[in-house]
């Protein structure tokens, strides 16, 4: 029986976006969190590009020290040799390899570069250079696939498949889809190439989350696995992409979803974790109506709703505010309070650690946790956070190659 899988995109899609971004740090704990909360994959880095080199050869190391659970890392890259080639000294072994496949960006993007036979030839030798070069496990995308006709997009997720890709991601870059059109294209898809298929559903009109369910019940009921693209708070390009939670929460608690299961064993109470982290590090508010984790989401205030919800909450509330980890309030002290962070010294840093119940051994390795804290906040440039700190603890030697960036 096919399942539903979920490929969180944060790490790529979500910090290229205009205007916002993270630091290499913050990306790594995104990884510890997608990890705890059980998510398949996360799609993390640009392996062939050089700052985020050993970012991506230290979480790889962090990932088979297990400090991220089960979650596979995956990264992206064009369709080119080069690009696969450039992403090899990274230890890589899980790659998404995309092109354009739609005549608007085959004519009007690439201009006589590339036409269609071109396009599937270069996804082809992409395709078999990284499987004869160790990588384990490979995604074709398919840019535009929402624009690009039935025929030729089959053909070039027939080829791709054959040249040994695992998957074929079917991109709805533009969000041009509709519930209807995307169900009935991905499965045909799926009937016809028969590959496990992805969907990556942006928000531009405001369907991405509904995309992405109906694209997913048409891999499944036409024979394949569906992988569920998504980011942490729907960030993403433009107007955002498939919220990572209201894209589980739809699928377990939406109509008709029997026979629709999720293979990942997801832990729901690490969302309110993640929704707060992600909004800090991208400095990007969760809105107050967000799903699952806004503010409102769980606010009745209206004479015949907070009736009711007194009554029985079933009343007014689908799924409980229990199951997300938000009952869990942050404490802000309002006293005298002692920080770390790029400017810190010894004492300080001592007596933070102290209040995680962190030890250090030796005047030594304080001084070496002392120089990763300011490296660390130099970077983020916002207040460290406890799961950083203890983070940047517990795995000095990682920390210290993510730190590192030498243009
Ligand atoms: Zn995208």
């Amino acid at each position: 029986m096919p399942s539903i899988y979920f490929v969180d995109v944060t790490n790529r899609d979500a910090a290229q976006t205009a205007r916002v971004g993270i630091s290499k740090l913050e990306k790594t704990m995104i990884n510890v969190y997608l990890g705890e909360m059980g998510v398949h994959q996360s799609e993390f880095a640009f392996p062939y590009v050089r700052h985020e080199q050993n970012y991506a050869r230290a979480n790889l190391e962090l990932q088979g020290m297990g400090a991220m659970g089960g979650l596979v890392l995956q990264g992206w890259c064009r369709a080119q040799v080069g690009d696969v080639e450039a992403s090899l000294p990274t230890g890589v072994e899980v790659l998404n390899l995309s092109i354009s496949t739609s005549d608007q960006m085959i004519i009007h993007k690439f201009r006589g570069k590339l036409d269609r036979e071109k396009v599937i030839s270069d996804m082809v030798d992409a395709v078999s250079y990284a499987r004869s070069h160790e990588i384990r496990d490979i995604g074709a995308n398919a840019e535009d696939s929402s624009r690009t006709d039935m025929g030729y997009l089959t053909e070039f997720a027939m080829a791709a498949r054959e040249a040994g890709a695992a998957r074929f991601r079917y991109c709805d870059t533009l969000g041009y889809d509709t519930p209807n059109s995307i169900y009935h294209r991905v499965r045909e898809l799926a009937e016809k190439v028969k590959i496990p298929i992805e969907l990556h559903c942006h928000n531009d009109l405001g369907m991405a989350v509904a995309n992405s369910i109906s694209g997913a019940q048409g891999a499944i009921d036409g024979g394949v696995d569906a992988y569920i693209n998504t980011t942490v708070n729907g960030i993403g390009e433009r107007a955002g992409q498939a919220d990572l939670l209201s894209c589980i929460l739809a699928l377990m608690f939406s109509r008709d979803m029997n026979g629709y299961h999720i293979a990942d064993d997801i832990n729901l109470n690490v969302s309110a974790k993640l929704a707060r982290y992600v909004s800090n590090a991208f400095g990007i508010p969760i809105p107050i109506n967000q799903p699952g984790v806004g503010a409102n989401a769980f606010a009745h205030e209206s004479g015949i709703h907070a009736d009711g919800t007194l009554k029985d909450r079933r009343n007014y509330e689908l799924y409980d505010f229990e199951l997300l980890g938000r009952d869990e309030e942050e404490c802000i002290p309002t006293g005298r309070v002692i920080t770390t962070g790029e400017y810190g010294g010894l004492a300080g840093l001592r007596h933070v650690y102290e209040r995680l119940g962190v030890v250090f051994e030796d005047g030594n390795e304080a001084q070496r946790a002392l120089e990763l804290v300011q490296y660390a906040n130099a970077h983020t440039q916002s207040p460290l956070t406890d799961d950083e700190l203890r983070f940047i603890a517990k795995y000095p030697e990682q920390v210290r190659k993510i730190l590192t960036m030498t243009p």
